[in-house]
C-alpha cells in the first residue's frame, strides 16, 4: 500500500566522506526546507537551482551546518514526488545531526528502498528498472555494471511489453467470442491467434535462453585450479591476481586450505579457488584439503586443470582426470618454458587446452580470453539488440507463464473458450509480475527490503 506521507534518509554511504546528502520525498518537501534551510542569497527554494546557506534548527535556530540545497517539484524528481536534497559535509555526526533535525519537521525515516518503491509505484519505472538500480549500486565487474544499465535504461522491460502484447491480442479475440457464444471460433480468427501465442512462446523461449549469460555477469563465475602438488597452481593463482597471494615453493603440499579470490578478466567477476594439490598422502591435513578440494569440484562454473608439462603424464595427473569427469574443464599446461615430454590424453575431455608459463606468465592473456569465451558469447552488451535476463525471479515468472500457454495449447484442441481465456490470463499475470503490472506488496516488500536505506 502506498501511504502518501513524507520521508527523509541519509542517501550517501556510512562512514565519514567528502559530502553527505539528506534526502526528503513528498509532499511536506518544501516545509522541510523552508523550516531547515537558510539561504544566503534571497529568493529561497527555487524547483532544480542548486543555493547555498545554512540548515538550521528550526526548534532552536542553532546552525547546524553550511549545505547546498535543491528542491525538484513533482513530477520532475527521482520519486515524482516534491523532493529536497540537502548536501552537508560528510562526517557521520553531522550529517545524523542535519537529518535528526530534519526528521524533527514531523516526517518519518524512509524505509529500505522506499524512495526507489515510489518511483516504481508512481510509474516512473517499472520493477525491472527498480532492480537494475540495485543492481548499478551493488555491481562488481564491468560486465555486471553494463548489463544493470541495459536493464535500467529498459531494454528488458520492452521484451516484455512485446510478449504482453501478444498476449493480450490473443485474449481479446478469445473473450469476444465469449461475449458473443452463438458465434463459432472462425479459422482467420484462429489462426490469429494461434500466431500471437506462438511469437509470445518464441520469445519467451529465446529471454529463457539468455539466463545463464545474464546470471554469469551479475554475479560473476566461479573458477577452481586443480593439480598434482608442484604443477604450479599456486604460481597460477598469484600470475592472474598479479600478487604473491599463494606460497610458492618446490615442496609439494604446499597449499592445505582453500584459498580465495575474485579479479575481474575482460570485465568478467572471477572468483579463484586455489586448492591443495591432489595425490595420495598419509599427512591428515592434507589429506583434508584434498577432499575438501574435491568437494569443490562439483559446484565450480569451471575448473582450470593445471598440468606439469615439463613432466610425463603420471598416476597423479591420472587422479585429477579421475576427479573431472563430467566437468566444464581447461586443460593447462604450465611450465612450457621447460623441456617438454607430457601428452595429454583424452584431449576430447576438456572445452580447451592453454599453454602457460606460470613462472614469466606467459600466455595469461590468452587464458583469461578463453576463459572469458567460455560464458560470455552473445551480442555485445553495449549493442541495442542485447537483453538478457539475469535474476531467477524474472525466469521463474517466465517459466510459468510458458507452462500457461503450454496449457493453452493443450486445450485449444476442445475449443473451450473459458479455458482458453484462463490460460492466457495466467500467462499475462505472470508476464506483469516481471516487470510489476501485477506483483502483490508481499512481492514488492521482498524486493525493496534488500535496497539499502537512502535509495
Ligand atoms: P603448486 O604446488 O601446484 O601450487 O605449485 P607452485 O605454484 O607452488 O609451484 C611449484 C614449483 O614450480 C615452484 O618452484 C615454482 O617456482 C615452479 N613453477 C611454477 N610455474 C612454473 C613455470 O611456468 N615454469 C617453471 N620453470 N617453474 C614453475
Amino acid at each position: 500500500m502506498y501511504i502518501r506521507d513524507t520521508i527523509a534518509a541519509v542517501s550517501t554511504p556510512p562512514g565519514n566522506g567528502g559530502i553527505g546528502i539528506i534526502r526528503v520525498s513528498g509532499e511536506q518537501a518544501a516545509m522541510v526546507g523552508n523550516a531547515v534551510f537558510r539561504p544566503v542569497y534571497d529568493g529561497g527554494l527555487v524547483s532544480h537551482r542548486f543555493s547555498f546557506g545554512a540548515i538550521v534548527d528550526p526548534a532552536s535556530g542553532e546552525k547546524v551546518d553550511e549545505a547546498m540545497a535543491v528542491y525538484m517539484r513533482s513530477p520532475r524528481s527521482y520519486t515524482r514526488e516534491d523532493v529536497l536534497e540537502l548536501h552537508c559535509h560528510g562526517g557521520w555526526l553531522v550529517v545524523e545531526r542535519v537529518l535528526a533535525v530534519v526528521l524533527s519537521c514531523g516526517i518519518r525515516l524512509a524505509d529500505p528502498g522506499e524512495f526507489t518503491r515510489r518511483a516504481f509505484l508512481n510509474g516512473r519505472i517499472d520493477l525491472v528498472q527498480a532492480e537494475a538500480v540495485m543492481d548499478i549500486i551493488a555491481s562488481k565487474s564491468d560486465s555486471a555494471l553494463q548489463l544493470a544499465q541495459k536493464q535500467r535504461e529498459g531494454a528488458l522491460s520492452a521484451r516484455i511489453d512485446v510478449v504482453r502484447g501478444f498476449m493480450l491480442r490473443a485474449l481479446a479475440l478469445v473473450e469476444a467470442y465469449i461475449d458473443f457464444p452463438d458465434d463459432d471460433l472462425g479459422e482467420t480468427d484462429l489462426s490469429a491467434i494461434l500466431a500471437s501465442v506462438s511469437e509470445a512462446q518464441e520469445m519467451i523461449s529465446s529471454l529463457l535462453l539468455t539466463f545463464e549469460e545474464g546470471r554469469i555477469m551479475r554475479d560473476g563465475i566461479s573458477v577452481l585450479i586443480v593439480g598434482k602438488p608442484n604443477a604450479g597452481k599456486s604460481s597460477l593463482l598469484n600470475r592472474l591476481l598479479n600478487e604473491n597471494r599463494a606460497i610458492v615453493t618446490h615442496i609439494p603440499g604446499t597449499t592445505r586450505d582453500i584459498i580465495e579470490e575474485t579479479v575481474t578478466f575482460d570485465g568478467l567477476a572471477v572468483r579463484l579457488l586455489d586448492t591443495a594439490g591432489i595425490r595420495h598422502t598419509d599427512d591428515l591435513v592434507e589429506q583434508e584439503g584434498i577432499s575438501r578440494a574435491l568437494a569443490k569440484i562439483p559446484q565450480a562454473d569451471l575448473v582450470l586443470a593445471v598440468f606439469d608439462a615439463s613432466r610425463e603424464f603420471g598416476q597423479e595427473d591420472q587422479l585429477i582426470f579421475d576427479a573431472l569427469a563430467g566437468c566444464k574443464t581447461i586443460a593447462v599446461l604450465n611450465k612450457t618454458d621447460l623441456q617438454q615430454c607430457f601428452v595429454l590424453p583424452d584431449e576430447a575431455r576438456f572445452v580447451d587446452i592453454v599453454r602457460i608459463a606460470a613462472l614469466s606468465g606467459d600466455g595469461m592473456d590468452i587464458l583469461k580470453h578463453t576463459v572469458c569465451r567460455q560464458f560470455l558469447h552473445s551480442v555485445a552488451p553495449d549493442s541495442r539488440e542485447f537483453v538478457a535476463l539475469s535474476r531467477a525471479r524474472h525466469r521463474d515468472a517466465l517459466v510459468t507463464a510458458q507452462q500457461h500457454l503450454q496449457q493453452f495449447s493443450c486445450n485449444l484442441k476442445d475449443r473451450n473458450l473459458e479455458l482458453l481465456a484462463l490460460d492466457l490470463r495466467g500467462a499475462l499475470q505472470s508476464v506483469g509480475a516481471v516487470t510489476g503490472q501485477t506483483a502483490t506488496d508481499d512481492v514488492l516488500d521482498l524486493i525493496f527490503s534488500s535496497f539499502c536505506i537512502g535509495k
